[in-house]
């Protein structure tokens, strides 16, 4: 798969003739680096395609263990504006910028994708990221001279989903970040609840299905690592009202306690990826405190969540009093035919399927 690093058309193509040189001078950078603003790394949210280069000066520089026991590094850091960047390297990456980086310290970082976390711009390392720390580059220089600026401990509003809708109508020109305390009252599968990359080229990877295995492909690598991501739609509720959410990866997997992969190799149907897992169905109907954003075409995409524990009991319907009714499962809803890990009772079923 083709992926842009520069954005010019040129490509040297070396067949057969190509005659390699051996260069003595040893001034020779060892990194060629394009960096991107504030506006193009914006414009790139989510468009794995282009791999983008930055720098920027570090607030912040830590290593959080994921649930697997991984650990990833996430530098904070601002560009020459004060602007938050973040930075995440992914463990095979997470070493390219050491503990002993701090405030002050310029980091300059190639070949990462834009994504959005917590209504922050992240870089994400690749498979082929490269780091230079405090690089010798009239950047670094101007970024070093700035005063530092310390970071909000937060920028999230509480809000209702009434309050959420309202702000959706209203033409707001950027994403805003709010907390919500709601439950999931459904789960959508049709439109597939988790994706998967190709750990090469970051594409979109294809399910295939052998003798009844469900694997992924990549349509131009071989020898790849299937990165799984949960996507969920689904309908969130509470006092004031119902809205459609969609959980990101990070979000479902703090509130299911699993991660994605484990999720689809586990307890998917390998005949239908798109059949919501019942072990997934088990976050319905539960209080949780969601971090949401909303976007300005006015989606809401839930960044991370967490439950709301309750003094009483764990159990997530008994605390409800008189306000729940039954209402039917939707033909969409029905688990499949197919065989299940493990088998609920029927009465857990039921009480999964309270609306
Ligand atoms: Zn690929």
């Amino acid at each position: 798969m083709y992926m842009a690093t520069v954005d010019h058309r040129a490509s040297l193509v070396i067949g057969q003739k190509a005659r390699f040189d051996p260069l003595t001078d040893s001034n020779i950078p060892t990194a060629y680096f394009q960096f991107a603003t504030y506006e193009t790394i914006q414009r790139r949210i989510n468009e794995t395609r282009i791999l983008t280069d930055y720098i920027g000066r570090v607030e912040k520089n830590s290593i959080l263990s994921t649930r697997t026991g991984k650990q990833l590094r996430k530098t904070r850091t601002r560009d020459e504006m004060g602007r938050e960047v973040e930075i995440t390297l992914w463990p095979e990456k997470r070493h390219l910028i050491g503990d002993d980086v701090g405030p002050g310290d310029i980091v300059a970082v190639g070949s990462t994708i834009v994504t959005e976390h917590n209504g922050l711009l992240q870089l994400e390392s690749t498979y082929l990221t490269i780091v230079e720390v405090n690089p010798d580059m009239p950047q670094a220089i101007e970024l070093r001279a700035l005063p530092s600026i310390p970071f909000a401990e937060t920028q999230e509003k509480k809000a209702t989903i009434l309050e959420l809708q309202l702000s959706s109508q209203q033409n707001i020109q950027s994403s805003k970040n709010f907390i919500c305390e709601a439950r999931i009252k459904e789960v959508h599968g049709d439109r597939g609840w988790f994706y998967v990359l190709c750990s090469k080229c970051s594409s979109k990877l294809f399910p295939e299905l052998h003798d009844g295995k469900l694997s992924f492909v990549c349509k131009d690598d071989d020898e790849i690592t299937p990165i799984f991501r949960y996507s969920v739609n689904a309908t969130i509720v509470d006092a004031t009202g119902s809205m459609e959410a969609i959980f990101f990866n990070e979000s479902m997997q703090a509130l299911l306690n699993i991660v994605c992969e484990d999720m689809v190799t586990r307890h998917g149907d390998s005949t239908n990826p798109r059949a919501v897992p019942q072990q997934l169905k088990s976050a319905i109907d539960k209080p949780s405190l969601l971090h949401v954003t909303l976007k300005n075409d006015g989606k809401l995409v839930v960044n991370n969540a967490s439950w709301i524990t309750t003094t009483t009991s764990d159990q997530p319907t008994g605390n409800i009093s008189g306000t729940s009714t039954f209402t039917p499962t939707t033909p969409a809803l029905k688990s499949s035919t197919s065989k299940r890990p493990l088998q609920e009772s029927p009465g857990q079923e039921k009480r999964m399927k309270r609306a």
